[in-house]
């Protein structure tokens, strides 16, 4: 275990983050979990305490550690919480990305930054490639996470080209799964609790808008095959995700369904920039990776629900 190079997870303690660090531990790594709670919490980390190290710290501000591997996930990811700061939002992805960048640089880390289909706005094509460059709004109320992501890609490719750095971008289309935070307003977990406590299920906009959605151990699957990868493309964007579209009018039928729940389904505002279709062209990772988004949307919607009525909220 000593000779183990570690491996540090930036947002350990988030959704994604907690499942990654589970990931690795189950892989035999050696792993650090910095955060700084604001949307992840401890609760997510608790099954593996005595297992990893966690240093509660903000990103914003330089950290001095040691590591080979990164895993730089650290931003809150959805849209409630990023638009509640957006000056911090934006810090963290600039400042918190920069200071990853150069914690690699120093030790010769290998760094794998969590971007997101956000890059691509309200795309006008369809699916979206690695090579859309995207239709982002830079003014909207999104702007602050979509632009702080592409700001995050362009620092990750500029440490490359300058420095060196080995660098590896995810860009992660909507991911679901147990330890979604349950106040944080995404649509999966905005559904399931909508369903299993009987209050409505509001469309925002009407419910015509797509997105596609994976589940989480796929997600994390993809990230490590990422982080391994050494082909030729290993610099360059990869899209991972499900590519199966859907509707959120159709996701809220199939969640009523599925808890066997009476909720009205009612409709609400339009929200400022939201995307009206999204669905990831995934063939580099397929090709590449050898990623494939394997559980069905119901499977990882029922484990999902479990989750949540476990947690009895
Ligand atoms: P999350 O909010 O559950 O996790 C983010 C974690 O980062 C939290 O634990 C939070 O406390 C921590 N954090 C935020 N700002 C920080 C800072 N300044 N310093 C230290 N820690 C900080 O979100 P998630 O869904 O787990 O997303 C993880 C990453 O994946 C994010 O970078 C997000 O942009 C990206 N992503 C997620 C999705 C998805 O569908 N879940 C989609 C696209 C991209
Ligand atoms: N959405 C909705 N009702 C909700 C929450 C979200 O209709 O209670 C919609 C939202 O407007 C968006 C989609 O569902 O079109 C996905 O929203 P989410 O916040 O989960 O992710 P993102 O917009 O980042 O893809």
């Amino acid at each position: 275990m000593s000779d183990t190079p570690t491996t540090l997870v930036t947002g350990g303690a988030g959704f994604l983050g907690s499942h990654l660090c589970q990931r690795l531990l189950g892989d035999g790594r050696r792993v650090i979990c910095l955060d700084n709670l604001s949307t992840g919490s401890r609760a997510n980390i608790e099954h593996l305490k005595g297992e990893f190290e966690f240093i509660e710290h903000d990103l914003i501000n330089p950290i001095k550690l040691d590591a080979a591997f990164v895993y730089h996930l650290a931003c809150p990811a959805s849209p409630v919480h990023y638009q509640s700061n957006p000056v911090r939002t934006i810090k963290t992805n600039v400042l918190g990305t920069i200071n990853m960048l150069g914690l690699a640089r120093r030790t010769g880390a290998r760094i794998l930054l969590a971007s997101t289909s956000e890059v691509y706005g309200d795309p006008i094509k369809h699916p979206q490639r690695e090579d859309y460059p995207g239709n982002v709004n830079q003014l909207g109320p999104r702007a602050c996470y979509d632009e702080g992501k592409r700001v995050a890609e362009t620092l990750m490719m500029e440490y490359h080209r300058e420095h060196g750095v080995d660098v590896r971008i995810a860009r992660i289309f909507n991911t679901y799964g147990p330890r979604m935070a349950a106040n944080d307003g995404r649509v999966v977990s905005n559904f399931i609790l909508g369903a299993l406590r009987g209050e409505p299920l509001k469309l925002f906009g009407g419910g015509g808008q797509s997105r596609s959605f994976c589940y989480v151990d796929d997600l994390i699957g993809g990230l490590v095959s990422l982080m391994e990868y050494q082909g030729g493309l290993r610099h360059q964007p990869f899209n991972l995700g499900n590519p199966h579209e859907i509707t959120i009018r159709e996701l809220a039928a199939t969640i009523l369904r599925l808890t066997g729940s009476a909720a009205p389904v009612v409709t609400g505002p339009a929200q400022q920039d939201d995307p009206g279709r999204r669905c990831p062209d995934i063939s580099r990772a397929m090709t590449e990776l050898g990623f494939q988004s394997v559980t069905d949307l119901l499977e990882g919607l029922r484990r999902t629900i479990d989750y949540f009525r476990a947690l009895a909220v």
